[in-house]
């Protein structure tokens, strides 16, 4: 490079210097730690940086492996925002310190309460179900609550995962706030005793469980089975007219749902974006974006859901604050090694 070529090298570089903070928009970047993965996000985060001017760059990644990345990055960690799925998670990412509180009427005003961290450290945006699938062709009276699967009408007959799964994790502690540790205790040990195979699979082999054969129960989040309304799933959607659904608990506290949504980091170099962006996911654009995204329910009220989720039909959905929920957490853990839940 001549002497020439430089010179215009660093007066193109002065132009572009000169240029940017010319752009009408230019708001600076958010950056997005995210297990999310769905193909209406990117609408989700299109329009975000469409009306702000804000960009956002993604990091997706395991929410377990995300965690344990913002724990490594510390006081450096580039992360603004992170999402995850399920109560259980948000909550592991508060006790892990990688989030900080948000005090926004915005946030305090749409979003429900018993769907926010009582120390406002994560927020719930959209909600999951987590409800009882059964064969119509051989259970005429299926369980109408969590207690009656643990009900000896049932022995041999139910399907669900693990107890290593977060979404058992938490409808367990659920039913420890909701019944207390006694009868959730007497629950877990009743649902052990019923089960049709030691636990494997996700949800979604649970539903497969029913159309196979090996299972007349099963628990599952709402939004598998949405999925295989809405889209092709094996071994399921085509065999849908097998399948009812029950939400549970509707003459009393209502069926377990969990949360997905997120917080923000603790060292957040963008804060006032960070904050901006759990603003925008509660707004009614974005709830639909962000529920539709994977068939679930939007925290906010009114907004519009998927037709694939309208056709599992209305419920009552549980009250309970789920940042209460959260606390028994450790709880749930011990009950599932007492009754030796696999
Ligand atoms: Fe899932």
């Amino acid at each position: 490079m001549n002497a020439l070529s430089i010179r215009a090298t660093l007066a193109s570089v002065a132009a572009l210097a000169v240029a940017a903070p010319a752009l009408a928009q230019d708001n600076g970047e958010l950056n997005l730690y995210s297990s999310r993965h769905y193909d209406t996000d990117e609408r989700l985060y299109s329009d975000f940086e469409d009306q702000t001017g804000i960009t956002i760059n993604r990091i997706e990644g395991n929410a377990d492996e995300l965690i344990a990345r913002l724990q490594a990055e510390g006081e450096n960690s580039p992360a603004d925002v992170f999402l995850t799925v399920d109560t259980s998670r948000l909550e592991r990412a508060k006790d892990a310190g990688i989030l900080q509180a948000v005090e926004s009427d915005l946030l305090e005003e749409r979003v429900p309460g018993q769907y926010q961290d009582s120390d406002n450290q994560w927020f719930g945006f959209s909600l999951r179900g987590r409800i009882i699938f059964y064969d119509k062709t051989d259970v005429e009276n299926p369980p109408a609550t969590y207690m009656d699967l643990a009900s000896d009408d049932y022995e041999g007959q139910v399907c669900i995962r693990s107890s290593t799964n977060t979404y058992n994790q938490t409808l367990l502690a659920s039913i420890i706030e909701n019944e207390g540790a006694e009868a959730a205790r007497t629950w877990a040990q009743g649902v052990v005793d019923n089960m049709a195979r030691a636990p494997q699979g996700g949800d979604t082999d649970q539903l497969r469980g029913i159309v196979s054969g090996e299972c007349d129960l099963a628990v599952s989040n709402t939004y598998y089975f949405a999925r295989a309304i809405a889209s092709d799933v094996d071994g399921v959607s085509g065999s849908l007219d097998q399948i009812g659904w029950v939400f549970p608990n509707q003459d009393s506290y209502g069926a377990h749902v969990n949360l997905s949504g997120g917080g923000i980091a603790a060292n957040a170099p963008n804060r006032e974006n960070a904050v901006a962006f759990l603003e925008y996911l509660a707004s009614d654009s974005a709830q639909q974006y962000f529920a539709a995204g994977n068939n679930e329910y939007p925290v906010v009220e009114g907004v519009e859901t998927t037709e694939a989720v309208d056709e599992l039909g209305e419920f009552q959905a549980d009250t309970v604050d789920l940042s209460a929920v959260a606390k028994q957490l450790p709880t749930a853990q011990e009950i599932f090694n007492e009754v030796g839940w696999e």
